[in-house]
């Protein structure tokens, strides 16, 4: 791994000397575009050292940018340089993953203007300014000592303050929700302050000198979050009534660039909204049938209702009463993971990779707010680090919302939430774009491919016959109407002005959802835009991209070979990796 890191170095440097070389000729060959990769990949961590350290590029942890408008004239300068810099290549003649990467670096510039002329979050969501990832991220790279660690920290949190102050001046109207998420998390962020930065003082050989200067930065760090934290809670909170504040919901006119933007697919927002609406009412049949099926088991002679979504529901809620007991959480999902490692085997699914360590954790303090479970997978430069299966416990729940949480992932639903999270879902996807030559497409993994992954997996693991009851098939159904309602949900609340109430009649009697759980979806749909569309656009284009390579290839068709060569491409749009596999 440290070979890798070198090996990188040394190609950024070599990059540099050869610009003029380069710029000189018009030489549109392989080679130069990698060149080009490289220069644009190193001016994009100078541009953006947190997100650099977040991916385990490690060159600029002692950096701190903070985003006033000078950076933000640096960004746009960094996107111009960019764009020309493209401008050179013909794009014909380039190979076609260079053209994956050449269309994938143009999107990330798109964005980046996206966000600073017209979207601009930094001024509406306070929870942009966050440094937990990027300390813990700088307190976990075990390839250099500590002290190395201790001392890039120390050069970073003497520019926090400079850091929160543009921020203040950043933030102008922001939405209600978004500024309690920041508090929250900043709290969170805190943490470090206390146990973490003092345990690796004295694990340090760091002289009296040294330790004092570190203290000194961290102490004015810490005050500069509190006091953010503060600004945040008397000035914009106290000060304003939450329903006259800046609405969450983006409009119709953002969220279509935003599509476009984000998921990347061939499709627009418009055309898979209207795929969601049929497949909810494909699965509503189906869960119909499946139900009927399993009447009489569950519920002997009593009289099923008319209403089929009631019908459904009693089943649901029925099966819903097997699942593990509440302290039992993060070891019954440890247990199933070498269950489906086999089943992938055996199966000729995929290839797992045994090599790489995967661990259940406790979800950590500072990202806690948005998701209940999840893969914290280690970047493209940090290829051998531990992956993270993170959980989020139930020890802060109460009674009555951790037994809501539990029948929601119940025996059946754990079992696709293993699928989805650890193998062969986000985990096993992760580990084969590591893999993947190509550092942008890594670094920039389309949201739409990864979630479309996870979700596909979900499917194609049911049809092998992972497992056949109808009850786990019912249980499938349920999670797939999840999908598609996350898309009908997103699409309908930010263009259509969908109330709370709309929402969780969708949620909770169309899909089938415990409270807790649709609560907890509301608050994601109301903090992030699009991002719960990526699901099911994903799984569309991935499906129909396998049963279009079926139809093509006939008897030749192979399914393990056909997932290895999807993932061999690492995180790129499904539309460009079609473009790659069907010829
Ligand atoms: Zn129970
Ligand atoms: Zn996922």
């Amino acid at each position: 791994m440290k070979k890798y890191i070198c090996v990188t170095i040394a190609s950024f440097l070599l990059a540099a000397c050869n610009q003029t070389a380069k710029k000189g000729s018009q030489s549109n060959t392989q080679g130069s575009f990698k060149q080009f990769e490289n220069e644009f990949i190193e001016k994009l961590w100078l541009t953006y050292p947190t997100w650099a350290t977040g991916v385990g590029y490690h060159k600029y942890d002692s950096l701190l940018i903070a985003y006033d408008e000078a950076a933000r004239q640096n960004e746009l300068k960094f996107a111009q340089w960019t764009e020309d810099e493209l401008k050179q290549f013909n794009f014909d003649s380039l190979t076609s993953s260079d053209k994956t990467d050449y269309k994938m670096v143009q999107n990330f510039i798109d964005g980046l203007r996206f966000n600073n002329n017209e979207f601009k979050s930094y001024e509406w969501d306070p929870s942009t300014y966050n440094l937990g990832d990027g300390i813990f991220k700088i307190l976990d790279y075990k390839q250099v000592t500590i002290d190395e660690r201790l001392k890039n920290l120390s050069k970073k949190l003497a520019k926090v303050p400079a850091y929160f102050e543009a921020a203040k001046k950043n933030i102008n109207n922001p939405t209600w929700i978004h500024t309690k998420l920041a508090i929250d998390q900043n709290k969170g962020t805190l943490y470090f302050f206390k146990s973490p930065f003092a345990d690796s003082l004295k694990a340090s050989k760091l002289n009296e000198a040294e330790i004092a200067e570190f203290k000194h930065y961290a102490d004015a760090a810490q005050k500069a979050i509190e006091g953010y934290i503060d600004w945040l809670q008397k000035d914009i909170l106290d000060k304003s009534d939450s329903a006259q504040m800046r609405s969450f919901r983006i409009g119709k006119e953002l969220y279509s660039k935003k599509f476009v933007l984000d998921i990347d697919s061939r499709y627009g927002a418009d055309d898979v909204y209207k795929k969601a609406e049929v497949r909810k009412d494909y699965l509503h049949s189906d869960m119909n049938r499946l139900t009927d099926l399993m009447w009489s088991k569950y519920f002997k002679n009593e009289k099923a209702p008319v209403d089929t979504l009631v019908k459904i529901k009693m089943m649901i809620d029925k099966l819903s009463l097997q699942h593990c007991k509440r302290d039992k959480f993060l070891e019954t999902i440890e247990k199933q993971l070498p269950e489906l490692t086999a089943f992938i085997i055996s199966h000729h699914i995929i290839d797992p990779d045994t090599t790489k360590p995967l661990k259940v954790r406790k979800t950590p303090e500072y990202t806690a707010g948005v998701a209940g479970a999840g893969i914290n997978s280690p970047g493209p430069y940090d290829k051998d680090a531990v992956t993270y299966y993170n959980v989020t416990p139930l020890t802060k729940y109460t009674e009555e919302k951790a037994e809501s949480y539990l029948r929601e992932y119940n025996d059946y639903v754990l079992q696709i939430l293993n699928i989805h999270e650890a193998i062969p879902g986000h985990y096993t996807q992760l580990i084969y774009a590591n893999r993947s030559p190509s550092i942008i497409k890594t670094v920039f993994s389309n949201g739409a491919m990864v979630e479309g992954w996870a979700c596909y997996v979900e499917r194609m693991m049911m049809e092998e016959g992972y497992n056949t009851s109808p009850e786990m098939q019912l249980f499938y159904d349920k999670w797939n109407l999840r999908e598609a309602c996350n898309f009908i949900l997103d699409y309908n609340v930010h263009c259509s002005k969908w109330s709370e109430e709309q929402a969780m009649d969708l949620l909770v009697k169309e899909a089938f959802q415990q409270t807790a759980e649709a609560k907890e979806k509301w608050k994601r749909v109301s903090l992030t835009q699009v991002q719960l569309t990526s699901y099911f656009t994903g799984l569309t284009e991935i499906y129909e991209l396998r049963e279009e390579a079926k139809k093509k290839q006939g008897a030749q068709f192979n399914l393990k070979k056909f997932h290895e060569q999807f993932l061999s491409y690492g995180s790129a749009p499904v539309k460009e990796i079609r473009e790659l596999m069907i010829k």
